[in-house]
């Protein structure tokens, strides 16, 4: 991303979004760009936004990269840190390894490790695929045991044929994983380990918001900023089917106003019709919006987790007895 399209993001989003931001970097992978490109963002940050406003710093990366002068960096920043690791090495290593074919495994746990240091809590994604089905126990453990929280998430793309591949898992398999996971948690009752989204829907359960946008049906205010400053939904549902505008020639105002976002608001409404009535509104709201679209068909469709994750919100609320 240019210096140009950095310096407008910031400078409409801080003068046109009321009170807060929140800037997610990533890639690819983020850490590449270098720290001189992250002290470009703070400088402009601090050139463009008033002393109440709050801008919060994001990152997501697969911490390969990351070693004591990042995580020094992080932590003086204050930024919040995501990695990607899928478990203990058995695991991460089965789809994550370095370009030379060498495990990756080790560099991501000193990473995290260098973060720990400096008291920085990274925020784990890892994914599950057809080769960590089986491993829900040692996963959690692997956690547990180093005090990380964590988000599983299902790996559950498809293939260029528009069939699964060998990594991906269907929302029962997802779900019977966090079944087992979240028995394990439940048992341990240990506040030091969240995992985030079983946390989420103990938040819905019990009567409040979710934070996570999975389970409240915010996916409209997140939007992902293309390096030439296209702007589009988030990169999560990023079906090249909306362009909502370009940061470095418009306003925020011009965008969120235009026919694109607008449409796309509407098509969110109307994806939501499958949800009326739902019992699980609160907990769900809809879930994932990736879900929610076939892109082979191009047309919105019934989530396709809903089935397995109601199954996941009874069998959570017969344990934790919510009624
Ligand atoms: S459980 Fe299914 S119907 Fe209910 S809110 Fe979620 S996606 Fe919609
Ligand atoms: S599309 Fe999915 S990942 Fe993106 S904001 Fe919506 S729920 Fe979150």
């Amino acid at each position: 991303m240019s210096l140009n399209v950095l310096t407008e993001l910031i400078k409409k989003t801080v003068a046109e979004i009321k009170g807060k931001a929140t800037f997610i970097w990533h890639g690819g992978e983020p850490l590449l760009a270098g720290r001189s490109f992250y002290q470009d963002i703070l400088e402009i940050q601090s050139k463009y936004r008033e002393d109440d406003y709050k801008v919060i710093n994001g990152i997501q990366t697969n911490g390969i990269a990351l070693d004591e002068k990042w995580a020094s960096f992080f932590f003086e920043s204050h930024f919040r840190v995501g990695v990607s690791c899928d478990g203990p090495k058995k695991y991460h290593d089965k789809n994550r390894l370095l370009i030379n074919g060498l495990s990756s495994f080790d560099r991501v746990y000193n990473g995290i490790c260098e973060l720990k240091k400096f008291n920085l809590n990274p925020h784990i994604i890892s994914v599950i695929t057809r080769s960590s089905l089986k491993g829900a126990r040692e996963i959690y453990e692997f956690f547990k045991s180093n005090q990380l929280s964590f988000h599983p998430k299902p790996c559950s793309e498809n293939g260029c044929d528009g069939l699964s591949t060998e990594y991906s898992i269907s929302p029962d398999e997802y779900t019977d994983f966090m079944i087992e996971i979240f028995d394990l948690w439940w048992k341990d009752d240990n506040p030091q380990i969240k995992i985030r989204n079983l946390f989420n829907i103990l938040i819905g359960l019990r009567g409040g918001r979710p934070n996570l946008c999975e389970s409240n049906g915010d996916c409209h205010l997140f939007l992902t900023i293309e390096p030439n400053g296209d702007v589009g939904p988030c990169d999560s549902f990023l079906t090249g089917k909306y362009l909502f505008g370009n940061i470095e020639r418009q306003s925020w105002k011009e965008i969120l106003s235009g026919p694109s976002y607008n449409k796309y608001l509407k098509d969110i409404e109307n994806s939501r019709k499958f949800c009326s009535g739902c019992e699980w509104l609160s907990v769900c709201n809809g879930g994932c919006l990736r879900y929610s679209f076939d892109e082979g068909q191009d047309k919105w469709t019934e989530n396709q987790f809903c089935k397995s994750k109601i199954r996941l919100f009874k069998y959570i609320r017969e344990r934790v007895c919510v009624h």
